[in-house]
């Protein structure tokens, strides 16, 4: 697992405690974890030159605030600046759809095969019927692969959209020209077209893409753009806002494993807005671009220094070190710790504020909860360490069907209930295996503690 740049700042930081302003000299090392970050989210070189440049331009002279360290106060000029190039800076109505023109309004979706052209065609035309109650009428003028014309047909009736048919013995212009003059016969107020991308970039693609749009005039032209490409987004991405009035990007597969660099690279190429992201296969899994959620995935943290401020508001600081010391001699975290750390957390009040704060790939998981489900979970978990023995707490293991069900019954919950408790205290357990090793400590040495 890779550091957190939080946590190697954190390594550096000892060093620099009580500088009142960040400097050349006291930022020189951090600023290379910054890059070093950087590459590792796979942003591409010439930006992460850029970018850090402007970051350090930021940085240089800011006070160091508060309790702050000059560490932390990096780290929030970073992650500020990270976020205002990402899109931050730009307004919400930069940042959303632009359909405000005579109707059918059109938008083109343009990519390379395998971006998720087609599966975006049919997330944005969901998107557009429900949030913004519009009839959509969608189109391929992908002539060379009727599988993709298939695909589309098929989505956009997930959507609750319409498909005009198409079909690979036609022109590309002659079907946008027949799917216009269908969306005006029929009073559509929007028509999707989604076109044919080649594996790499191609000059016959390009100017095709490039005729249909001086043809279609769009509303919206949209680059469709995998975020797994990582540093190649960089020469794709510029290669189409060349030959293309680009009027924003959407990026797709936001939900892998990459940190995202892509998203910046993109955006820093070609100056467009990114619009949307892909989270998912399903058609669900589309959101707004978040500008903040983003720099904070490159950098590999949440907010963490927010986070840590709502923290120690509302956690008991002496129990937090008694639980650090017991970890750090080498004892065992048992359920009574995970108890009294849940039952913490029941204090620490609104939950989704805290959850915006994790590293995204927590906040993934942790999305689909409200406040109150957190808390009512929360409570009926704590019923079921209530429902142990002393010993069952110390030694999880023992707990065995017979126990199970014993417990589930004192707890008034189904024996999965407990099985589910017993697999999160496993899980909590490793992470704290991980922490022994230096994070934990080392976090709050960052933090001040
Ligand atoms: P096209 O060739 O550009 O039209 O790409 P497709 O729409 O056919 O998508 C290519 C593959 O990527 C398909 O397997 C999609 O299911 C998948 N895909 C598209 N968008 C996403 C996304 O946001 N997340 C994930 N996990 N997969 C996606």
């Amino acid at each position: 697992m890779l550091d957190s740049l939080s946590q190697r700042l954190s390594k550096i930081v000892k060093t620099m405690r009580g500088q009142a302003r960040l400097t050349e000299s006291n930022t020189k090392d951090m600023l290379r974890e910054v890059r070093l970050a950087l590459l590792e989210a796979d942003v591409a070189l010439p930006v992460v030159r850029e970018v850090l440049a402007r970051i350090k331009e930021k940085a240089m002279g800011v006070e160091v605030v508060g309790s702050l360290n000059p560490g932390q106060a990096l780290v929030g000029v970073v992650q500020e600046e990270l976020t205002a190039i990402i899109g931050g800076d730009l307004s919400p109505e930069e940042r959303s759809l632009n359909l405000r023109v005579q109707p059918p309004a059109v938008i083109l979706l343009a990519g390379l095969q395998g971006a998720g052209k087609t599966t975006t065609a049919g997330k944005l035309a969901k998107h557009i019927v429900e949030t913004m109650k519009k009839k959509v009428l969608t189109v391929s003028c992908d002539v060379y692969r009727p599988a993709a014309i298939e695909q589309l047909r098929t989505v956009t009736e997930q959507a609750g959209a319409t498909w005009f048919p198409s079909t690979t013995g036609e022109k590309p212009i002659d079907i946008a020209a027949a799917a216009v003059a269908e969306a005006r016969r029929r009073f559509y107020d929007v028509l999707i077209v989604d076109t044919a991308g080649r594996l790499a970039i191609d000059e016959a693609m390009m100017n095709e893409v490039a005729e249909l749009n001086s043809y279609l005039k769009p509303a919206e032209t949209l680059f469709v753009i995998d975020a797994m490409l990582g540093q190649d987004a960089v020469n794709t991405a510029r290669a189409f806002n060349e030959k293309l009035p680009l009027t924003g990007i959407i990026l797709t597969k936001a939900d892998g494993d990459s940190r995202g660099g892509a998203a910046l690279s993109v955006r820093h190429v070609t100056g467009k807005p990114i619009k949307f992201m892909g989270t998912a296969e399903k058609l669900t899994g589309f959101e707004p671009f978040d500008p903040e959620a983003m720099a904070s995935r490159i950098l590999g943290m949440g907010d963490i220094v927010g986070l840590v401020k709502d923290v120690t508001k509302s956690i008991d600081i002496e129990q937090a070190q008694k639980l650090a010391e017991k970890i750090k001699s080498g004892n065992r975290f048992d359920l009574s710790d995970f108890r009294a750390q849940l039952a913490q957390m029941n204090g620490m009040g609104d939950f989704s504020s805290i959850l915006d704060k994790l590293p995204a790939q927590f906040q993934q998981a942790a999305s689909k909860v409200s406040d109150d489900d957190v808390k009512k979970n929360l409570r009926r978990t704590l019923g079921i360490i209530d429902s142990m023995t002393p010993l069952e707490r110390r030694k999880p293991e023992l707990i065995k069907a017979s126990r199970k069900k014993r417990i589930a019954a004192g707890a008034g919950v189904p024996v999965q209930e407990v099985n589910r408790l017993l697999k999160q205290f496993e899980q909590m357990q490793d992470m704290m295996k991980m922490m022994k090793k230096g994070g934990l400590s080392r976090m709050m040495r960052m933090f001040g503690g």
